[in-house]
């Protein structure tokens, strides 16, 4: 198993403003592979609450931790400063940094773009942090090792850090977790509450321990409820995977069609 982690930084987070769509990404990318999104936490644009945030999940020993958001060169972004409070490595210029950051705005024909302070922001880096390209806008991403975990620090922008994430955390999680395979079945099923559905999920999940089925109930739809029901099996082996998602969704199908409910659609998403 490997223990993956987000600490997402930022008020409009906590204030309603800004859905946390780069955890939804990054925990369905994750779950794809056969891996999970162990935490999400959510902190404000403050010191204090991302270094004790970050030192909150270094002790839980993850093997990683993607800390997203705050990168930038306003007064607000202060992750940097928040990790280097955390680990006690202090914040220096960074030369790889500010390459990156040079050549960013080179390709973009502003080649001879003054490094103001706020720009020099975005390459002070916590000593022993590594700069990582940032292929979708400026300020670079950050690797560092905190003991046995891996921490990156990636923008908030989705489409950054999508980009770093694909680029430079993705392969190194990817290479730890070997060759997984998930078989994911959706269901959608009609007239049974989830009450009676509850007894024929027990009942897979004694045959299938490390199965994961979960229902979600969508409400009454003219007088029947509706019911998605997720099933995924996680393994090494592709084929195992596979039986035992169908073995799982054969008997749930025969209990579902015994109750008088019926089962509508059958997804592979
Ligand atoms: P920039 O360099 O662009 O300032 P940044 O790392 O400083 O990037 P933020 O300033 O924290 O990032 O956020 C930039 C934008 O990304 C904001 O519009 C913010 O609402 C959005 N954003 C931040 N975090 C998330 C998130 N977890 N999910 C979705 N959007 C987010
Ligand atoms: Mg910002």
């Amino acid at each position: 198993m490997v223990r993956v982690e987000m600490l997402a930084v930022g008020r409009e987070l906590l204030i309603g403003r800004t859905v946390n769509t780069n955890a939804r990404w990054m925990g369905a990318r994750l779950a794809k592979r056969g891996s999970l999104l162990s935490e999400i936490t959510t902190v404000d644009d403050d010191l204090a609450e991302i270094a004790g945030g970050l030192r909150t999940s270094l002790s839980r020993k993850a093997d990683y931790i993607v800390v997203v958001g705050g990168l930038g060169p306003t007064p607000d972004d202060m992750t940097l400063k928040g990790i280097a409070l955390a680990t006690g490595r202090p914040l220096r210029l960074n030369a790889v940094a500010l390459r990156l950051i040079r050549e960013h705005y080179r390709e973009r024909g502003l080649g001879g773009v003054e490094m103001t302070p706020a720009r020099k922001k975005m390459a002070t880096l916590p000593t022993r942090a590594a700069a990582l390209p940032n292929p979708a806008g400026t300020a670079p991403g950050v690797r560092l090792a905190v003991g046995s975990t891996k921490v990156f620090c990636l923008p908030g922008v989705p489409s950054e850090m999508k980009a770093i994430f694909r680029n430079s955390v993705e392969p190194l999680i990817a290479n730890d977790l070997g060759n997984l395979s998930r078989a994911y079945i959706r269901l959608k099923v009609e007239g049974i509450y989830e009450s009676a559905l509850a007894p024929l999920i027990s009942r897979e999940l004694r045959r299938h321990p490390g199965a994961y089925i979960k229902s979600h109930p969508k409400g009454m739809v003219e007088g029947r409820s509706r019911i998605d029901l997720d099933i995924a099996v996680v393994d090494k082996d592709r084929a195992a995977a596979e039986e035992a998602a169908w073995s799982v969704l054969r008997e749930m199908k025969t209990g579902i069609e015994g109750a008088g409910a019926e089962v509508t659609s059958e997804e592979r998403p």
